[in-house]
């Protein structure tokens, strides 16, 4: 029975990886609008200030600071409105002494006027002119000129992935277009005799490919494109050929199965065909997800992922995800969407080996409480039917109920 040897653990495999790893340098522009989650290519600089224009913050009026000083409820000072500035609008009046124009929240202010005096803070003298209660220093409610972004200033550095807010930073400056790095390609085959293809009846012995499909969506989230490749039988040359199609295509390679040590298991002798320096390690200490395979063809990084729809997801998260933010160029990957709650059930593990273990949340009189999902590892539905996983780390024997744990959330 052949086995295993030289077993790494997630990390020090993804360590392994590393440094045949580097980013896509091909740029591309993109228009702002939906550039979310792009990685930024080049240093993106202001073309202008932001504001463009001394605007309010506030509704009330346009003054000139001096003409407050000393103000208060029992001695205000008296102003004339002479002008009225609608948001939107620009305006050429100028304030002479003891003279005020209505303002709004976005709106110009009159020119000689250096702050805003929120309505709250004046009452009515009659029909033309105001009593302000209290003084307002120079520049209170006031937005100046630049005082968000000035002309000239670096907005991003390159490989920061695009976020809404820096949309909207970008386009209040005129910035419509970005030039951003393409996004990595992943190649997906799922090998095995006995897939077909999803909306196809599978005959007795056979199942539907799922494989396919889920990583295609994870890579996807991941802000990578899926490459979908097809089905190969578990024979060799039509598996190296599918191998081929993919990395001649993308820029990393998912095999589906095929990656244990039977005979029917060609994984590794087709990676170590495409290139250098080929495999560099066949199993990790992970349940689920132990029969995997790590290579690399001149520069591409290689994924022999367990066939079981779990293990391959589990992996994936562990050593594809993080390939996928090196690829990108980005300097910001998201980081995994984790919650602490306690556990309802005791998990028994192996020491020496990284468990996942797929769990509920449910919240109990506002105590987050995880509920393991057993059951058979190979079975999609314990993933389905949860919310996230579980680690349960090498070095421990085991987890109990009562502990707080801390959860990745899907
Ligand atoms: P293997 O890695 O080839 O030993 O496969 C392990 C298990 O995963 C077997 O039960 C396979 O039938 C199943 N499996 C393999 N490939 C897929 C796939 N693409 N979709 C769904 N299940 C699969
Ligand atoms: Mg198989």
């Amino acid at each position: 029975m052949p086995e295993f040897f030289n077993v790494r653990s997630p990390s020090q495999a993804f360590d392994d990886l590393r440094p045949h790893i580097s980013a896509i340098t091909e740029c591309e522009l993109m228009p702002t609008t939906s550039s979310l989650g792009r990685v930024i290519a080049d240093e993106i600089r202001s073309p202008e200030d932001l504001p463009s224009f001394p605007k309010s913050s506030m509704d009330g009026f346009s003054v000139r600071a001096r003409d407050t000083f000393g103000a208060s409820e029992s001695l205000p000072a008296l102003l004339e409105v002479v002008a009225d500035i609608p948001t939107g609008s620009s305006s050429d009046v100028e304030l002479s002494v003891a003279e005020a124009a209505v303002a709004y929240t976005g709106g110009m202010l009159a020119g000689n006027a250096d702050a805003i005096v929120m309505i709250e803070r004046t009452q009515p003298a009659d029909e033309t002119s105001i009593e302000v209660l209290r003084p307002v220093a120079p520049g209170e409610n006031v937005v100046h000129a630049g005082e968000d972004v000035r002309a000239g200033d670096a907005l991003f550095d390159p490989g920061h992935t695009v976020r809404p807010q820096d949309i909207g930073g970008l386009l209040a400056l005129g910035i419509t277009e970005i030039p951003v790095l393409r996004k990595p390609r992943v190649a997906i085959v799922s090998t095995g005799d006995e897939l077909v293809p999803p909306e196809d009846r599978p005959p007795p012995g056979n199942i539907r490919d799922i494989n396919t499909y889920t990583i295609a969506a994870r890579v996807a989230q991941c802000g990578a494109e899926p490459v979908i490749i097809g089905l190969a039988p578990d024979e060799y040359e039509p598996q190296l050929q599918a191998a081929r199609d993919g990395i001649r295509t993308a820029d990393a390679l998912i095999f589906s199965a095929g990656s244990s040590l039977s005979t029917r298991d060609m994984t590794a002798d087709v990676f170590n065909q495409l290139g250098e320096p080929g495999v560099l390690l066949h199993g990790i200490s992970i349940k689920p997800g132990k029969p995997t395979i790590v290579a690399v063809a001149d520069g591409k990084p290689l994924f022999g992922l367990p066939g079981n729809p779990v293990s391959a997801l589990v992996v994936f998260d562990l050593l594809v995800v993080p390939t996928i933010h090196l690829l990108s160029g980005t300097d910001n990957p998201p980081t995994a969407n984790t919650l602490n709650a306690i556990l309802t059930a005791d998990i028994p593990s192996e020491s020496g080996r990284e468990d996942y273990v797929p769990v509920t949340l449910s919240d109990s009189g506002g105590t987050l409480h995880s509920t393991p999902v057993f059951g058979k590892s190979n079975l999609i539905y314990t993933l389905v039917n949860s919310d996230g996983l579980i680690q349960v780390p090498a070095d421990s024997g085991g987890l109990y109920a009562g502990e707080e744990v801390s959860v990745r959330l899907y």
